[in-house]
Formats: structure tokens, C-alpha cells, sequence
């Protein structure tokens, strides 16, 4: 195999794919950045830590194949190496996250979008962008599909990731048209497992952790808002997959299976055995009240379905959060 240094001094020469990733210490991105690696590419991940955490990605320190670098994707991203794939998913993704840091939310979507399209273009790279389902608001078409425009509050708490979720889909189709970029956009549906934060305030982290550590479960609303999940490696393979296909319009990647948070917290308790009390609380501005992905398209292009059951996931992840530290998973 070929050394960093070889790679940097010979890109004439070079074979092996190299892949950016922003965003590549968070949950999903992490993942991908695993993913790659097997795959054999050389692999670049940039993260501003906001939300990511070293700890995602400390196992490949060390390997040649392998950079980190510390920045906030909004400012200009400086590399001196040829780049043959950008993947866009640097973004905070929880609606706690995202109340949290609103303009860094918006300032990601769209200032960073925009930088990470630039440094497509000027090594003529694929770039493919991690949108989300949030595009769609509170839809009123159920399921989703691609050509549904959404119903999105532009001025609620959640505007600042949905419309900058939009923003970029925009941005990168400009890009796609002005400049010829060869892109891919993403629609990402609910999706779990291991490395999720425990406190990033979702409902599988939340009612994991409280499970665990023996609290209620709160259910936000009466319960009855629906949504879909899908285990993170099925979407990791589905998002690659879509990288490498020839299609350059939004998809939908998610697993169609749905459930109401009342009919997931259920499942839950009987995973990990817990017998606990329900909590009820408000319901959260503009939370959506339904949601499931049409994923007719992903079928067709990518021949791509999710394979991992509700059930066998969720042990997985239930596995994974029962080894953190107790102190972590308290309230
Ligand atoms: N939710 C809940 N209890 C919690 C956290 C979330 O009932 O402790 C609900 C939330 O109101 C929403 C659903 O679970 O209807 C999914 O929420 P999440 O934040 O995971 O994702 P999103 O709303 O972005 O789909």
C-alpha cells in the first residue's frame, strides 16, 4: 500500500480514491469515515467538534490513510492534496442541538455548503450532500417522496436547520447547473445507533438512557406523532451507494418501517426489560405529527432497501449506551 507522503507528492499516479468528509467526527459521519476505510479510500475528516467528538474517531489515529483536521467548515477549506469525493454531512442534527446553536445551524447549512462545494469544483470532485427529511416540515402528503416540496414554518424554532437543509439543496443544484458539478443530494430519515450522543435530546438516545438509568420516559405530546428508523449502517450503505450511482437529484434514504413514539417507547421497556412510567410533556413547536419515507426510488436506482430490524438494531444500540458511563446516561 501506498504511503500519505507518496499519495501527496504523486497525485498523477495515484489509485486510491481520496474522500473528505465535514462532519466526519459526528454520529453518521463517523460511520461513513469507517465505511471508507474499508473500502480502501484515503480519508479526510473535518469537524469543528460542536457537536462530534474525537472519541468517534480516536481508533484510527495513527493511520496513514487516515487525517483529521480541526475546523469549522464555513471558513475556507484549505487542502493541498487532490480530492476525488466530498461528502457533505457536517451539521448539528438534533432539534436540542440545533436550538442550541441556531445561526452556527444555518451558518453550516449554508455558508458551509457552499465552502464544501467550492472545494468540489476546484478538484472536480462528486460532492454529495446530506439533506433530511426536516425539508419536508410537517408534511401533508404521507409517506414522503422526492417530489413532495414540503410544508416547512420558516420563521419557527426548527427554520434554522429545515430552511438551511433547503438552502443548500439549492446550492447544490445551482452548482450542478452553473458549473456542471457532478452532485448527489441525500434526504436522511430518522436514523439510530451506536455513537449517537446520549444527551443530544433525540428520542433513541433519550429513551435509551433513560431506560437504562431507571428514570420515566417522557413522552412529548400524547404520543401518537409518528416516525421511521433506520439502523445507521443500512443508511451508510444506501448514502454510498447513492455517491456512486449516476443519479443526481434528491433521494430518500430511510427505513419505511413506522412506528408512534408511544409504540416505540413500548419497545423499549421490553429491550431492555425496564418497567418504568410514562411522563407526558408539551409538544414541541412544529414537531411533525407524521413521517415515513417513500423509498420507491432508492429501490429502483440503487436496488437499496434497509435490512436490519427494528429490534435487532435497537439491542445494538441499547448494548452500546449500557457501556457508557452511568453518570453519562443520568439526567
Ligand atoms: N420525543 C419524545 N420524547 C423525547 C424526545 C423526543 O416524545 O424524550 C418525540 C419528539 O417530540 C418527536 C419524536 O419523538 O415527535 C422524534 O424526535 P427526535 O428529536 O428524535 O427527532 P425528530 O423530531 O427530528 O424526528
Amino acid at each position: 500500500m501506498r504511503t500519505n507522503t507518496e499519495n501527496e507528492n504523486s497525485d498523477s499516479q495515484r489509485t486510491q480514491p481520496v474522500s473528505v468528509v465535514t462532519g466526519g467526527a459526528g454520529f453518521l459521519g463517523s460511520h461513513l469515515v469507517d465505511y471508507l476505510m474499508d473500502k480502501g479510500h484515503r480519508v479526510i475528516a473535518i469537524d469543528n467538534l460542536i457537536t462530534g467528538s474525537v472519541e468517534n474517531i480516536i481508533h484510527l489515529a495513527g493511520n496513514d490513510n487516515f487525517k483529521f483536521i480541526k475546523q469549522d467548515v464555513t471558513q475556507y477549506i484549505f487542502l493541498s492534496e487532490k480530492v476525488d469525493y466530498v461528502w457533505h454531512f457536517a451539521s448539528p442534527a438534533s432539534p436540542i442541538d440545533y436550538m442550541e446553536f441556531p445561526i452556527q445551524t444555518l451558518k453550516v447549512g449554508s455558508l458551509g455548503t457552499h465552502k464544501a462545494l467550492g472545494l468540489a469544483l476546484r478538484n472536480r470532485a462528486r460532492f454529495l450532500l446530506t439533506s433530511t427529511s426536516e425539508i419536508y416540515g410537517d408534511p401533508l402528503r404521507h409517506p414522503q417522496s422526492e417530489d413532495y416540496w414540503g410544508n416547512v414554518n420558516p420563521v419557527g424554532p426548527r427554520a434554522c436547520y429545515d430552511e438551511a437543509k433547503r438552502f443548500a439543496e439549492a446550492m447544490t443544484m445551482a452548482y450542478q447547473r452553473e458549473h456542471g458539478l457532478d452532485t448527489r443530494i441525500v434526504r436522511i430519515f430518522n436514523t439510530y445507533g451506536p455513537r449517537m450522543r446520549l444527551k443530544d435530546g433525540r428520542v433513541v438516545p433519550a429513551f435509551i438512557s433513560q431506560a437504562l438509568s431507571g428514570e420515566p420516559l417522557t413522552i412529548y405530546g400524547d404520543g401518537s406523532q409518528t416516525r421511521s428508523f433506520c439502523y445507521c449502517s443500512d443508511l451508510i450503505e444506501g448514502i454510498y451507494r447513492l455517491m456512486m450511482s449516476e443519479h443526481n437529484c434528491p433521494v430518500n434514504i430511510g427505513n419505511p418501517n413506522e412506528l408512534s413514539i408511544l409504540q416505540f417507547a413500548r419497545v423499549i421497556l421490553e429491550l431492555t426489560g425496564a418497567q418504568l412510567e410514562l411522563v407526558y410533556k408539551d409538544l414541541p413547536m412544529d414537531d411533525p405529527k407524521q413521517r415515513r419515507p417513500d423509498i420507491t426510488l432508492a429501490r429502483n436506482l440503487l436496488q437499496w432497501e434497509p435490512r436490519v430490524e427494528l429490534r435487532e438494531g435497537l439491542k445494538k444500540t441499547i448494548e452500546w449506551f449500557a457501556g457508557r458511563p452511568l453518570e453519562e446516561l443520568k439526567g
